[in-house]
């Protein structure tokens, strides 16, 4: 961490002492067993992991940590890992599985070993900073129901720089099932710049990083054992805890880096259908209802693993735990959701005059969320990319919770129609009307139209209505059950 020039106080150090009053009780917090899991771990990174968790944690809070190691083949995690580890002033297990049987039930192998009160899982290539597990405890400690998450910073994947990423984001996920972060509500941005300590809650998490009760860990159905290697657990966690009467939450005071890593260093035995696909297929089963359909449908690899998984005791779990419904899920969890629902349009919107359907931009780079200006292309059959969902309060959404963004007010040249992050304002409101297959901004009544020059690249705009056919749009609906 930088050093401080004197009498200046940067906004790590403010962060810290700000946190610290917040878990000046630390000492009646529950006790936790740190589990790290691992399959051919470099020795620094483990090392790093460690070390942090031992000199970035109060001493009393911590039981012991626990080493699962995965069935590594590299020589240095042998003996001269149980060599190193005798000498570090904290208590160790160190759990050895002679098969690859992955992270899911390597954690589980972990789960079950501990002693302490509550459990805090970490991948093998962290740093923990000041005050990371007392920010994680005291959620558990206030509500033993709750998941618990840190800010996740990035350990720079070259440079192995810790690089602070942004609080104001929440977990959540795609028409894929891949987790995604996406921008916080509107109303929790509102509430956060009242105390911007306080944790909030989360759709979802990100899986590897996390702080739960252990009683409460085991109650909950612990992990779903017919998951294998990697991936999907994370959002099977993140249904069953919602749903099934707990919540998950991001402690903004708790920051740990985690090396976010291009490429994976280890193999999927079975390959990743097999095994990923696996594990969302059994996702979608379990817990997404309708919606599993929906999921299916646009998703080949996975819906290519269904038949072939038995999920009745899972299904048993739920029905024990009397979990609630998917759409209550995304009703009340995640209101900002950009699924598909009874209540909304989902479907094609085609241009009439063009013959063209609009389409999601591309996601580029690293960046979560796609964005670009509106474009038209030939319409494919239903390919996910052109498929928009429309709320009834006007919002033209798709996958990713991009919008369809127009200004306000007027400006210099045409008014540029572009699909961007949601934001919930009133400039992605749209009402389309049913007789003169019009879309206009709602908040400038002006029509969604295809500039004169009709150069695909310039995007759409919006302009005075004046009922030409590029300014009429077919909402096409697609059945997604
Ligand atoms: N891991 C494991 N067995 C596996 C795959 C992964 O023990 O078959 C460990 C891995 O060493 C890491 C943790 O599980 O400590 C999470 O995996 P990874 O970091 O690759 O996931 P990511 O952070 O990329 O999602
Ligand atoms: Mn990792």
């Amino acid at each position: 961490m930088e050093k401080l020039k004197s009498g200046t106080l940067d906004g790590l150090h403010i962060r810290i002492l700000i946190c610290s009053l917040l878990y000046k009780d630390f000492l009646d917090y529950p006790k936790a067993s740190i589990i790290i899991v691992f399959h051919n771990e470099a020795w620094s990174t483990l090392l790093r992991t460690l070390w942090s968790v031992i000199n970035r944690s109060p001493k009393e809070l911590i039981e012991e940590i626990i080493l699962v190691d995965d069935a590594s083949e590299r020589e240095f995690l042998r003996k001269p890992l149980e060599e190193y580890l005798v000498k570090l002033p904290v208590k160790i297990k160190l759990i050895r599985s002679v098969s690859r049987i992955g992270l899911i039930k390597a954690r589980l192998k972990g789960a079950e070993a501990a002693s302490g009160e509550a459990l805090t899982f970490l991948d093998a290539h962290c740093e923990c900073t000041i005050g990371w597990l007392e920010s994680l405890l005291a959620v558990i400690h206030k509500n033993k129901k709750t998941v618990a998450c840190p800010v996740i910073d990035i350990i720079h994947d070259d440079t192995f720089a810790y690089i602070k990423s942004f609080e104001l984001h929440w977990g959540a996920f795609n028409w894929n099932l891949q987790f995604r972060w996406y921008t916080l509500s509107t109303r929790e941005m509102k509430r956060r710049k009242h105390d911007a300590t306080q944790p909030f809650p989360s759709p979802a998490m990100a899986g590897g990083l996390f702080a739960i009760d252990r009683n409460y860990f085991f109650e909950i159905g612990s992990y779903d054992e017919n998951m294998n290697v990697w991936g999907g657990e994370n959002l099977e966690m993140s249904f069953r805890v919602w749903q099934c009467g707990g919540r998950i939450e991001i402690a903004p005071c708790s920051h740990v880096g985690h090396i976010f890593r291009k490429s994976s260093p280890y193999s999927f035995p079975g390959g990743i259908t097999k095994t990923l696909f696996a594990n969302l297929a059994r996702v979608a089963l379990v817990w997404l209802d309708e919606w599993s359909n929906f999921y299916f449908k646009y998703n080949e690899q996975a819906r290519s693993m269904k038949e072939d998984q038995n999920v009745s005791s899972r299904m048993e779990l739920k029905k024990r735990l009397k979990c609630r419904s998917f759409e209550w899920y995304l009703d009340n969890v995640w209101p900002q959701h950009f699924f598909p629902k009874d209540n909304r349009f989902f479907g094609r919107i085609k241009n009439i005059g063009e013959d063209r359907c609009l389409i999601k931009p591309e996601r580029k780079g690293l960046t979560n969320q796609p964005m670009g200006v509106a474009t038209l292309h030939r319409c494919v059959d239903e390919i996910i990319e052109e498929m928009f969902v429309m709320t009834s309060d006007g919002f033209i959404m798709t996958d990713d919770s991009v919008c369809l963004d127009a200004p306000e007010k007027p400006g210099i040249g045409p008014l540029r129609v572009r699909v961007i992050a949601c934001s919930g304002f009133s400039r992605q409101k749209w009402e389309y009307d049913q007789n003169t297959q019009e879309l206009k901004h709602t908040t400038n009544q002006k029509c969604l139209d295809i500039p004169l020059s009709k150069n695909i690249s310039d995007g759409l705009i919006i302009a005075d209505c004046d009922g030409k056919s590029s300014q009429k749009w077919d909402f096409q609906s697609v059945d997604w059950k």
